[in-house]
């Protein structure tokens, strides 16, 4: 806890003076500029690799970036979404996989999650990914797989986005746009999906 005590203290002291004017305006209200969906791995900062200020994104995590296909059920994904296309009216949603994922790796290991069965049940929403994987690369397996499943999984899960009645309507107006992204820890690279190709490419050139 050393570490956080004096992590706070460095923030009341010497971050938060400096910054006074937008956290006196943000105090009062949030107009984020997007929904950055992302996986729970500590190395993915949001605000870092975009650079981005307090107030800039509303961000939604779990393991492996997951937006389940909506449904009644209560899932706090859906919450998260609802709110930020509803209330919020973000003009962009991003959903964000990055290079390493632990989930990812689950997702073609699922018999190494008997002694976590939360995290097992979760790692079902990756099986469509896992479905393509097969079909389009039959002869990719383990370390190899890992990239091109990390990408399809990002692809799905911006299928099943779009299922969110909340995301489809604005979507089908012209006033909501949706992007697909892993981002590579090792060499900080964003990747971007082309929606038509859905292939990959370094981003922004
Ligand atoms: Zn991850």
């Amino acid at each position: 806890m050393h570490q956080f005590r004096d992590g706070v203290r460095n923030f009341r002291n010497h971050v938060f003076p400096t910054k006074q004017a937008l956290f006196r305006r943000l105090s009062k209200s949030q107009a984020p500029k997007a929904l950055f969906l992302t996986c729970a791995d500590s190395r993915v900062v949001p605000s870092l690799i975009t650079s981005t200020s307090p107030g800039e994104l509303f961000v939604e995590r779990n393991p492996g970036n997951i937006v389940p296909i909506y449904s009644d059920d209560l899932v706090g994904v859906s919450a998260s979404i609802e709110y930020a296309a509803t209330v919020l009216q973000v003009p962009e949603i991003i959903i964000c996989g990055h290079s390493d994922c632990g989930a990812v790796r689950a997702f073609l290991n699922p018999d190494k999650t008997g002694n976590i069965p939360a995290v097992a049940r979760w790692l079902l929403y990756g099986d469509e990914a896992v479905h393509r994987l097969h079909q389009i690369y039959p002869s990719l397996s383990g370390e190899d797989a890992l990239p091109v499943l990390t990408q399809l999984n990002v692809e799905v899960q911006i299928e099943n986005l779009l299922t969110h009645p909340s995301v489809r309507r604005r979507v089908e107006r012209g006033d909501l746009d949706v992007y697909g992204w892993v981002y590579d820890i090792g060499t900080g690279a964003i990747l971007a999906m082309d929606p038509q190709s859905k292939r990959f490419e370094e981003w922004p050139d």
